[in-house]
């Protein structure tokens, strides 16, 4: 089979060695790539959101199946542009993926189906929003309906905070993202990411991981597209799989299909483990990253027929297995992320601590100087290592780590440290 993969991240990195790994591969590509998916793939300059682009090198190169990592080419309607033009593709059309686009969208599924999450409202106008701010109180939380890079949600401990937060988004902050907004209500306890392929009508759960979002050790500083992950997550127990299947990812999967919109692809449920059960936060409709990177070293099955039963609705008849192993990723960004990242530093060590054994550095922001790898992104590596528990692989994932020579960069040392001892 001929594959294309796209994106550019650490995520795509850990598909395309996943994808390499599969017999029934034949060539590869990545569009756009990155200076580590190129030691799995061919790795072509077509940005993510470049629609035409894409459709026209997947024709021309006879690509069977087309794996769309990100969610902005998802929501933008890069799948049903690929499947028009009759080239099968991983992932939501645009209709499927508002369930991520747009968080009103998202909790209006939620209302009708009687699926658990945060009481909420939608708003377009400040003063409603204040109105009903000051009615609730706070903590409170207020979102941009659309997608803002990460940034659109703030979790507001004080009511002034919220009012800024409306004033914020109503004044332009996320552009279209924000013209309407979402207030809900705060909930307490433990987060923890839920992945399921879904074909349209059947759901295949995957292994649950945890990230760790905010950027300094002890969860301090501002919030990251994620500085960590680990799986298998304890605190997702075989109980609450059943409950999370049962309350949330079937009824969104019939709720889809019944209004036109079947949902294929991965659906990423983001879950707050409150004392009354599992919590929808949010949806997503790709894999998360760094979660992704995590899963993938956890994985024992060839991906590829599961990719492909997904985008064929033929799920039921998949079977994947798993390594009964902890895994853990690392994430090193550049000095300056999540604010202002520098660029261009160069990153030595990657040899060695690709070589440590049971690890993988995936790649995600970072390019080739001839000899050289420099850093060209915020979040730049995923180190990531797999052990017998928790603690092994954390210790064999920083036993890498320690050997990256970067001093443009930096990493949290408790990747982790919530989970296990
Ligand atoms: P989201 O982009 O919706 O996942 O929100 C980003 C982060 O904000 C989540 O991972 C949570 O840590 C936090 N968050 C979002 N919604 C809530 C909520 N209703 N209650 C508490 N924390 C929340």
């Amino acid at each position: 089979m001929r594959i294309l993969v796209i994106g550019s991240g650490g995520r795509e990195h850990a598909l395309c060695w996943a994808i390499a790994a599969s017999p029934l591969v034949e060539k590869l590509y990545c569009a756009p790539g990155n200076a580590g998916i190129a030691d799995d793939a061919e790795c072509v300059p077509i940005g993510v959101m470049d629609t035409a682009g894409i459709t026209d090198f997947a024709k021309k190169e006879k690509i069977d199946l087309v794996v769309v990592g990100p969610e902005a080419p998802l929501v933008a309607g890069l799948v049903d542009a690929l499947e028009a033009e009759g080239i099968a593709a991983f992932g939501p059309s645009a209709a499927a993926a508002a369930l991520e686009g747009s968080k009103g969208f998202m909790k209006d599924l939620c209302a009708r189906e009687g699926i658990p999450t945060a009481a909420y409202r939608r708003f377009t106008d400040t003063e409603a929003a204040r109105a009903y701010i000051a009615a609730r109180g706070a903590p409170i939380v207020v979102k941009a309906d659309g997608l803002a890079a990460g940034k659109g949600v703030v979790v507001a401990a004080t009511v002034a905070e919220a009012e800024r937060a409306v004033d914020d988004a109503f004044s332009g902050k996320f552009g279209a993202a924000g013209a309407e907004i979402v207030v809900e209500e705060f909930l307490a306890g433990e987060e923890a990411s839920f992945f399921a392929l879904c074909d349209g009508t059947h759901a295949l759960p995957l292994a649950a991981a945890q990230d760790h979002k905010r950027v300094g050790d002890g969860d301090t500083g501002p919030n990251t597209g994620g500085m960590g992950a680990y799986s298998p997550c304890e605190a997702v127990t075989p109980e609450i799989e059943a409950y999370v299947m049962e309350h949330i990812i079937l009824p969104t999967l019939r709720a889809m299909a019944r209004d036109g919109r079947p949902f294929k692809g991965v659906l990423f449920a983001g879950l707050m483990l409150t004392s009354e059960g599992p919590k929808l936060i949010e949806f997503n409709c790709r894999f998360g990253d760094p979660e992704c990177q995590a899963l993938m070293m956890r994985l024992q099955s060839d991906i590829v027929p599961a990719l492909l039963a997904t985008r064929d609705g033929v799920l039921n008849r998949v079977d994947l297995r798993w390594y009964d192993q902890s895994s853990i990723c690392v994430v090193m960004a550049a000095n300056g992320y999540p604010d202002d990242p520098q660029r261009g530093t160069e990153i030595r060590g990657l040899e060695a601590a690709g070589a440590e054994p049971d690890v993988k550095v995936f790649h995600a922001g970072t390019k080739r100087d001839g000899a050289r790898i420099l850093a060209d992104g915020g979040r730049v590596l995923g180190v990531t290592a797999t052990g017998p528990d928790l603690s092994a692989a954390r210790d064999r994932a920083y036993r890498a780590v320690d050997r990256i020579v970067w001093p443009g960069g930096f990493f949290r040392r408790d990747i982790g440290n919530r989970g296990p001892r």
